[in-house]
């Protein structure tokens, strides 16, 4: 939607990156620097998230601001954690930063503890706030996706492909050990895309009798590797290693693929996404919007309540992990 200048009735937005990074930032603060400047608003970006916001670390970007950036990973914004933010005179300070600058709304791009900051915010100052989800846990309930998870995801099924080769020559076991601490999607989603023989996730208990017993069975019936996804959350890759190498006499790999994971150049899906949501975030400033979150369900853009996106439990997706568990037999 476009509307002139003189029909817009908010002048100032600012635009922050917060909690972890993911890659696709860019791209949504590319989208809202640029919707933002076409209908007439000034975008004032704030670096290294609430902590920047209470320093006063801030400036006004223009489209060359966001120029080269939509392939980039990381954020430019720069992204940091905030202790201070958590406090009441923390925002305060902020407060007092945003309305010095004219700012009246606020896009904050981040995860579940940047929407909670965001809805504070909001409910104790006269600040709009809008929330892009931006982590690669996927772990929000209201959204299909996350911006980040897609490119994180091809980031891992690259490393697992690769595990897989050296782990067929030798005919071992090898564990990845993905990110996700609650949230089991980037070791389910990787596991069917790089076909795993099984998949450990926070949400399932796992019984290490039966994993021995599975991996056993299927080397009797002629595997010549046995890849396991393993979640962060559930436990550390080596130890595992250790006790299956002990039970099944199999020797046993453990990966850690860590930090890699954050980084890398954005996947066209994930800027499609970002760019989508940036776009949306805007137009819910502009309508007057306040406290609410934009996301995808159904391949629709949507934008909900802050409040209740953050009550809204992750779903687990059980569908997939049966279909993970039929297909690596
Ligand atoms: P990720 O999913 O990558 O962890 P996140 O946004 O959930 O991202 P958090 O570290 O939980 O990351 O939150 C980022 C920042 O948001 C915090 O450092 C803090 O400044 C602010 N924040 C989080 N929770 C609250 C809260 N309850 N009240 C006020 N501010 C909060």
């Amino acid at each position: 939607m476009f509307l002139w200048a003189w029909e817009v009735k908010m002048k100032t937005i600012g635009v922050l990156t917060s909690g972890g990074d993911a890659p696709g930032m860019n791209a949504a603060i590319r989208a809202v620097v640029r919707s933002g400047i076409q209908n007439g608003i000034k975008v004032m970006g704030i670096t290294r998230g609430y902590n920047g916001l209470i320093n006063g670390e801030l400036f006004e970007m223009n489209r060359y601001s966001v120029s080269d950036i939509i392939q980039r990973g990381g954020t430019i914004l720069k992204t940091a954690r905030s202790d201070e933010f958590r406090t009441p005179e923390g925002r305060k300070k902020a407060h007092n930063v945003l309305k010095v600058f004219g700012i009246e709304g606020l896009v904050v791009i981040g995860g579940d503890g940047s929407f909670t900051g965001a809805q504070k915010l909001s409910q104790e100052f006269d600040i709009k706030t809008v929330g892009i989800p931006g982590t690669i846990d996927n772990d929000l309930n209201y959204t299909d996706y996350t911006i980040g998870f897609d490119t994180a995801l091809n980031t891992v099924i690259e490393s697992v492909n690769k595990i897989r080769d050296t782990s067929s020559s030798h005919e071992r076991v090898s564990i990845v050990e993905v990110m996700g601490r609650h949230c089991g999607d980037i070791a389910l989603f990787a596991a069917i895309a790089g076909g795993a023989e099984d998949v450990i996730i926070p949400e399932v208990n796992y019984n290490l009798d039966d994993l021995c017993k599975t991996i056993l069975e299927g080397k009797q019936r002629g595997k010549v590797h046995n890849l396991i996804i393993l979640a962060e959350g559930v436990g550390e890759a080596e130890y595992l290693g250790k006790e299956i190498e002990s039970l099944t006499g199999i020797e046993t790999r453990a990966t850690v693929l860590g930090h890699i994971q954050r980084g890398g150049s954005p996947s066209a899906s994930d800027r499609i996404l970002a760019s989508r949501l940036g776009h949306r975030a805007v137009e819910v400033l502009i309508n007057g919007g306040s406290q609410r979150v934009v996301g995808i369900k159904d391949n629709q853009i949507i934008d909900i309540d802050i409040t209740e996106a953050l009550s809204l439990k992750k779903e687990f997706n059980k569908d997939l992990y049966e279909i993970s568990k039929i297909l690596s037999y």
